[in-house]
């Protein structure tokens, strides 16, 4: 029986371990077979194919890209992507760029909340200008005794309504699609569990990405509940999608399901990762 793991960051986006760290502690658990999927980034993916092989697991390339769908952000995971094709880079580049921004305006709109200085805050939990995220201003918030943990603040800031956020307008799933399948991969719809559509809308999100050509859904991951395994693995059936099984580990005191430590795939399930043996 594998352990595969297709869902985890690194301190190159928002996660709190460097990619050796992160596949050592995969290796561990278990995992033998692990994809470190950053945010809009693919620079970890090198320290982590070293790893791996020191380790003896397969380290799947991936990244996570951030979408816009329908005035909706989404996550779409690409697994085995070349990590060097020029119009993945040049894609996840432009993003990046939109980050900066972003970060910029989050920034303001704290100070306007009577908390300043979150952008030089949040820079020092970042590991480059660029890979600014809502996580690392979550963390500043924690530092400055603004709550508990991460988790708290995400219910007090940075969520629609609230503090610091802004409204971002991330890539096309087209866009986004286009890019992994140029680099040769494949394209994972990320924990749909958390997407805040009705059935109607998630009818029509997995159609669209079905039309362009996305091939999998993610079933077991650490944000979902055991109803919502069920639920969208009978819809990956109904919708002929593949299914994967990642953590989306960030960090200990943060994620709480290690890499590999989930249940495996609902019987009946097309494990994703049959195409990668
Ligand atoms: P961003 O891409 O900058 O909008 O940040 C998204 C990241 O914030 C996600 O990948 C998670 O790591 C984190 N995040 C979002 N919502 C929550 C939440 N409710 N609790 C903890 N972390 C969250
Ligand atoms: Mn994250
Ligand atoms: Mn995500
Ligand atoms: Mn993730």
């Amino acid at each position: 029986m594998r352990n595969v793991d297709l869902h985890c960051h690194s301190t190159v986006s928002d996660g709190l371990l460097s990619p050796t760290a992160v596949v050592d502690l995969a290796a561990r658990g278990g995992v033998d077979m692990l994809a470190l999927t950053d945010h809009d980034d693919v620079a970890g993916l090198a320290e982590a194919g070293v790893a791996a092989t020191a380790r003896g697991i397969r380290l799947i390339p991936g990244v996570e890209i951030s979408v816009t769908w329908d005035r909706l952000t989404i996550h779409v995971v690409g697994l085995r992507i070349d990590p060097q094709h020029p119009a993945l880079l040049a894609g996840l580049a432009a993003i990046r760029a939109g980050r900066r921004l972003r970060a910029e305006r989050m920034a303001e709109d704290l100070a306007r909340a009577g908390i300043p200085g979150a952008l030089a805050g949040a820079r020092a939990f970042a590991s480059s200008d660029e890979m600014i995220g809502r996580t690392h201003f979550a963390r500043f918030l924690v530092q400055q005794g603004r709550a508990r943990n991460v988790a708290a603040v995400f219910r007090r800031y940075l969520v629609r309504g609230k503090p610091g956020y802004v409204a971002h307008a991330w890539v096309s799933l087209d866009d986004a699609l286009g890019w992994i399948h140029a680099a040769g991969g494949v394209a994972v719809l990320a924990h749909p569990g958390r997407y805040k559509v009705g059935s109607e809308g998630m009818r029509r999100l997995l159609l669209d990405f079905r039309a362009l050509g996305g091939k999998a859904v993610e079933v077991v991951t650490g944000n979902h509940t055991r109803e919502q395994v069920s639920r969208f693995a009978g819809l990956a059936e109904a919708y002929g999608f593949a299914c994967s099984r990642g953590s989306d580990y960030h960090g200990p005191g943060e994620s709480f399901t290690l890499p590999g430590q989930l249940p495996p795939l609902p019987a009946g399930c097309v494990p994703v990762w049959q195409a990668f043996a």
